[in-house]
């Protein structure tokens, strides 16, 4: 087993681990945020023939050249064609139709006169304008004819998609799986949050804040509940979790006498890869695969800021690849630091900043106090500087790359036209 990886070591030992989740097929209206397994290729054409994109009338262009408010020409209006129904016979010369939005244009019109640009007649209509070659005409296949790559294998499904999958009538879908991930908390001190705690307790928030980053990615998790600081409460527990894709514990995984976790994993059939990351905050790491399953184990160390980053640069990224994603990671942008930021070489940290939009770029200002026990340092900032493993200092003015971890700080109040 391998000890002190730099970061970018431990997430590629990781992410080799980590497989691709096969398919599974789910009704269309439910693969929002899911990703594709095969590409759709169509087996229509959309629309499927050409069409009016108004309420009007079809005409044939040559009966109407020199046609204006000033010089108008009256046409018989000789059928109707409404939304969903067909022309009885071709549009002969001098005739015109009456069209409705997304009706079939009759074979021999070639363009619409919207119904603003008439005296909307019954029999006879009044033209008062000259119409450019087919316009307001919707092309048949437009959008899409039959043979076409709609979608290719590993898209993220939107809402467009989803239309577009509705389009060609696939109301069923086949999407990569969703990783299950048994989470296990651990440690003598910790109360569940409903108890009442006294000095000696810590509430535990860990599984909350875990059981939310999965949910967010669409990542299906349980909960194994608190385990004691013996050997035999972890074991139980986590063999509980053997049966999900991945096993992610928290705390107990450090070097004191009450740290359990990584004996206990060696004795459940896990193959540690590795222990103990160079970042700040989140030292105390442990990665294995349990065998034969495949099954990934992460213990993570229990401080409640370092539970979160280190789900966040290692759980996170391979429970995204299990889904298929190819972009796995966090968007990154180059803000400017407020304040300077001092540090010992050796470790790459990651400091929680509070982001803003400004006129000279996006300003990133820590949080404050960034001890790993202070979660709420976590809700005051939407992103996490990187500084890095050599660095000493940075100082205040400097740019660094900080990851988005809200993206809702783009969001406005004010419109954006
Ligand atoms: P440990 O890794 O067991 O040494 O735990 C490190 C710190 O994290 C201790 O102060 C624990 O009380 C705290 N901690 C461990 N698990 C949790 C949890 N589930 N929720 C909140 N804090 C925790
Ligand atoms: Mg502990």
């Amino acid at each position: 087993m391998r000890e002190g990886l730099t970061v970018e070591e431990a997430q590629d030992l990781i992410l080799e681990a980590t497989p691709i989740l096969g398919a599974e097929t789910i009704s269309a209206s439910d693969a929002a945020g899911r990703v594709l397994v095969d590409a759709i290729v169509s087996t229509r054409r959309h629309p499927p023939a050409d069409c009016s994109a108004m309420d009007g009338y079809a005409i044939r262009r040559e009966d109407l050249v020199g046609t204006s408010i000033a010089k108008p020409k009256t046409m018989p209006v000789v059928y109707e064609v409404p939304a969903g129904g067909r022309a009885s016979r071709p549009l002969e010369t001098g005739e015109a139709a009456r069209i409705f939005t997304g009706a079939p244009l009759p074979p021999g019109a070639d363009a619409i006169i919207k119904q603003e640009d008439t005296d909307m007649g019954d029999e006879r209509v009044e033209i008062r304008v000259e119409p450019e070659p087919r316009e307001h005409v919707r092309d048949g296949g437009e959008d899409f004819e039959i043979g076409d790559r709609l979608i290719e294998a590993g898209s993220v499904l939107g809402a467009s998609h989803l239309g577009v999958l509705a389009s060609v009538g696939r109301t069923i879908v086949s999407v990569h799986q969703r990783p299950r991930v048994a989470i296990l908390s651990g440690g003598d001190e910790l109360v569940e949050p409903d108890r009442p705690t006294d000095a000696g307790q810590i509430v535990s928030s860990n599984s909350y804040t875990l059981a939310a980053q999965c949910r967010e990615i669409g990542a299906l998790p349980t909960y194994l509940g608190i385990a004691g600081d013996t050997p035999e409460a972890i074991e139980i527990r986590m063999r509980a979790g053997l049966g999900a894709d991945v096993l992610v514990s928290s705390a107990g995984v450090s070097v004191g006498d009450h740290d359990h976790v990584r004996d206990v994993l060696e004795k459940i059939g896990c193959q540690l890869r590795f222990w103990g990351v160079l970042m700040k905050p989140g030292y105390p790491l442990a990665f294995g695969i349990i065998e034969p399953t495949g099954q990934l184990v992460f213990g993570l160390p229990g401080n409640p800021v370092s539970t979160a980053v280190t789900f966040e640069e290692f759980v996170r990224p391979a429970l995204r690849k299990m889904m298929g994603h190819r972009d796995i990671h966090r968007p990154v942008v180059q803000a400017t630091l407020s304040d300077a930021i001092r540090k010992r070489a050796g470790r790459l940290h990651f400091v929680r900043v509070r982001l803003e939009m400004t006129s000279r770029g996006i300003l990133a200002t820590p949080t404050g106090n960034q001890s790993s026990g202070v979660l709420t340092s976590m809700i005051r900032g939407q992103g996490l500087a990187v500084i890095p493993l050599e660095a000493e200092a940075v100082e205040a003015g400097a740019t660094v790359d900080v990851q988005i971890l809200d993206l809702g700080f783009f969001d406005r109040r004010e419109r954006g036209f």
